[in-house]
């Protein structure tokens, strides 16, 4: 039971319109292709073009390959008993504000507005999200808003159901793009201008993303400080960079990609969507509660994506406990009726 339905293109223009602020126009209305959806593409202006294409490619695999190549040598250490508390504490302490700045920052605050705050607080999370390495803040949230106007249809740039085969080497061949092919693909990458005008013009933000490069080595610059501070040695700060910095990497991105990849094959369906999204509750403590990624696909602007107490959400609990303290308001919730007019039926 996959939930699609006949009118599920004017339901994605309504998500991808609560999806963004400002002046967005909705896409040009695709023409009926009796074909079915799967067959409906993005027009040429929705699509970034790519810039310096190799080096992006480049400095990507680098990204991609430099931390799994760290993560080993930290796996030595672990065998030699090298490893320190300081490093674990400080790994943990780097991992839940940056993780949030990639959950509640780039993705529920900047993506879908699912709340309100003020400049500063909003600065705070791009700079927080951006020491995530997960690319500049508008380009992150312009991927993201064009997957969900396209999810899993021609259009995502990272749906592991589209145009990959079957089998099972199509949908391994569909899970690893979905994973992280598709950062090194740029067919279908969402336009800045196109999806993210409102951040464009959002000084705050816009000025992070300019300077991405000085947040992400300033998320390996930190561990290595806060070690050679704590231990008083360089070979300490180095190990603490080893640790806060390249493993804590290699464990947020690749929690950040399942959720591209496996929330899209695997888990449970709750709510009716026109697009593969599953719930994956064991991914959920790790993920901050994006795991519950059939419940954000069904009410994308909701601040909380674990709708229910036994549906474990980081992020949402962060959300309430910022406006309990006045720090942010707006907090999109989705009443009872509202969730019930989607359930699927168990
Ligand atoms: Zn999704
Ligand atoms: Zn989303």
């Amino acid at each position: 039971m996959d939930g699609r339905s006949d009118n599920g293109l004017s339901l994605r223009q309504d998500l991808h319109m609560s999806a963004t602020a400002g002046p967005v126009e909705a896409p040009a209305k695709p023409v009926e292709d009796p074909a079915g959806p799967l067959h409906r593409g993005p027009t040429p202006e929705e699509i970034q073009e790519p810039v310096l294409e190799n080096l992006d490619r480049f400095i990507t695999g680098l990204i991609t390959v430099v931390p799994p190549a760290l993560v080993v040598l930290a796996g030595w250490q672990l065998w030699n008993r090298g490893l320190h508390l300081r490093d674990i504490v400080l790994l943990i302490a780097l991992y839940i504000p940056i993780g949030l700045g990639v959950t509640v920052g780039f993705h529920r605050l900047l993506t879908h507005r699912s709340f309100k705050t003020s400049p500063a607080l909003r600065g705070l999370f791009a700079v927080l999200g951006t020491m995530s390495i997960e690319g500049p803040v508008i380009s992150w949230v312009a991927d993201h808003r064009k997957h969900h106007a396209y999810s899993d249809r021609l259009g995502d740039p990272h749906s592991p159901h589209v145009d990959h085969g079957g089998g099972w080497k199509g949908a391994l061949r569909g899970l690893a793009h979905a994973h992280v092919g598709w950062l090194f693909d740029h067919q279908q990458r969402g336009s800045r201008e196109r999806f993210a005008p409102d951040l464009i013009a959002d000084p705050v933000v816009n000025f992070v993303d300019k300077t991405f490069i000085f947040w992400s080595l300033l998320g390996l610059a930190i561990p290595f400080g806060l070690g050679w501070l704590i231990a008083g040695t360089v070979a300490a700060g180095l190990e603490a960079m080893l640790w806060a910095g390249a493993v804590r990497i290699f464990i947020l991105h690749h929690v950040t990609y399942s959720i591209n990849s496996l929330c899209h094959f695997f888990g449970r369906r709750r709510f009716a969507t026109d697009d593969e999204s599953h719930n994956l509750s064991w991914l959920a403590p790790l993920s901050f509660g994006e795991a519950w990624h059939n419940n954000h696909h069904a009410f994308p602007t909701s601040a909380f994506h674990g709708m229910t107490k036994r549906e474990v959400d980081l992020s949402g609990l962060t959300i309430s406990g910022l406006e309990r303290l006045g720090l942010v308001w707006d907090v999109q919730r989705i009443s009872p009726d509202r969730q019930a007019a989607k359930a699927l039926a168990d």
